[in-house]
C-alpha cells in the first residue's frame, strides 16, 4: 500500500482468528493491547475459496480502519484450523472449512502490501496464554483446548513446536478407550471422543434418551447431584487425566493450561481433573493445572504474536 503513511502513527498488526463458524478479529498493538475487534461469520458452508475471499477482505477492511484511525499496519497475523504449514505459510487441510493446500498467508501478504504469517489456531492461542495469560513466565507449558474437539500446543521457551508435518498436539486422537466411541477421524476410543464438550453432550444425551443436552448443561446437572450426568462428567474427566498423563510423560511441561468451553466449568472441572492426573502419575513430576486467562481472545493475540515474531 503505497497510500500508508510510513514511520507514522502507533503500528499495530491486523490479526485474524478463524474459526469453523465464526472469525475474530483484531488491531493489536505489540504489546498485546486489542484497539479494536470485530467479528464475522466464517460461513464455511460456502466453500473454502468464499472463506478465502470473506478473509482477505476482512483483512483489507482491518488495514483500512487502522489507517483511517491514524495507526500503521505493521503485519498481518492468521490462525486457522486444522493441519498448518506455518514455514510455507499454507493450510494444508481443515476437516471444518476444507481447506486442501491454500497458500493463505502469500495471498493476505500480496491483498494487503503487508509481511503476514499464518498459524495453527490452537498453537498461536498457546502463544499468548504463555507469553501473556495463564502460561506466563513458564519454560515448559502444554496448552490445551477442550471444547468441540481436543487439541495441543506444545510451547517451549516462548513458541510452538509444529512437528515436521504441521500436526504436533493432536492430543484429541490420543487412543484412551480401545473400542470406545468413534471419533471424527473414524478410529473408535480417541480422546475427542469421550472427553470434548461435544462428546459430553452426546453421550449423556445417548444414556439419558433424551433431547440433546451440551456439557455445560450436563455439569450443572452432575452439580446438582444428578447421578447419571455425574457418572457421564466422571468417565470424560478420567479419560481426559488419561491423556494428560500421557502428555506429560511425553512433554514433562510445568505448567497445563486447559482453555475452550469445557474450561469454564472452573473447579467442577479441575478439582476431579488434580485428582485424577495425580492418580496417573508415578515418577513424573505432577504439571501445575490451571485454566487459560485469555477466553476466547486468546487466538487473536496469538496471531499478532505470531506475526510479529515473523518480523525478527
Ligand atoms: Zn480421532
Amino acid at each position: 500500500m503505497t497510500d500508508a503513511p510510513a514511520g507514522r502513527g502507533e503500528p499495530v498488526v491486523v490479526a485474524l482468528d478463524v474459526g469453523g463458524t465464526g472469525m475474530k478479529c483484531a488491531l493489536v498493538r505489540p504489546d498485546g493491547e486489542v484497539v479494536h475487534a470485530e467479528r464475522h461469520p466464517t460461513g464455511a458452508e460456502r466453500g473454502p475459496a468464499a472463506v478465502v475471499d470473506t478473509i482477505l477482505d476482512v483483512a483489507e477492511g482491518l488495514a483500512g480502519k487502522a489507517r483511517s484511525d491514524g495507526l500503521t499496519p505493521i503485519a498481518c497475523g492468521i490462525g486457522v484450523p486444522g493441519l498448518v504449514d506455518d514455514a510455507a505459510g499454507v493450510a494444508v487441510w481443515s476437516s471444518n472449512i476444507g481447506f486442501r493446500h491454500v497458500p493463505l498467508r502469500d495471498l493476505a501478504a500480496a491483498r494487503l502490501g503487508l509481511p503476514t504469517a499464518l498459524g495453527h489456531d490452537v498453537r498461536v492461542g498457546g502463544l499468548a496464554e504463555t507469553r501473556l495469560g495463564a502460561g506466563r513466565d513458564v519454560g515448559h507449558v502444554l496448552f490445551v483446548a477442550v471444547g468441540t474437539g481436543i487439541a495441543a500446543a506444545h510451547v517451549v521457551g516462548g513458541s510452538a513446536t509444529t512437528g515436521a508435518h504441521g500436526a504436533a498436539g493432536e492430543l484429541g486422537h490420543i487412543l484412551v478407550r480401545p473400542g470406545g466411541p468413534r471419533c471424527g477421524c473414524g478410529r473408535p476410543g480417541c480422546l475427542e471422543a469421550v472427553s470434548s464438550a461435544s462428546a459430553i453432550g452426546r453421550r449423556y444425551t445417548e444414556l439419558a434418551r433424551g433431547a440433546l443436552v451440551t456439557a455445560a448443561e450436563v455439569a450443572g446437572r452432575a452439580a446438582a447431584g444428578e447421578e447419571l450426568a455425574g457418572r457421564v462428567w466422571q468417565e470424560a474427566v478420567d479419560a481426559l487425566a488419561d491423556g494428560l498423563a500421557t502428555a506429560q510423560a511425553l512433554f514433562d511441561v510445568e505448567t497445563m493450561v486447559i482453555g475452550g468451553g469445557l474450561a469454564r466449568a472452573g473447579a467442577q472441572l479441575f478439582d476431579p481433573l488434580r485428582a485424577a492426573l495425580r492418580e496417573r502419575i508415578t515418577f513424573h513430576r505432577e504439571p501445575r493445572l490451571v485454566a487459560a486467562a485469555l477466553g476466547d481472545e486468546a487466538g487473536c493475540l496469538g496471531a499478532a504474536l505470531f506475526a510479529l515474531d515473523s518480523l525478527e
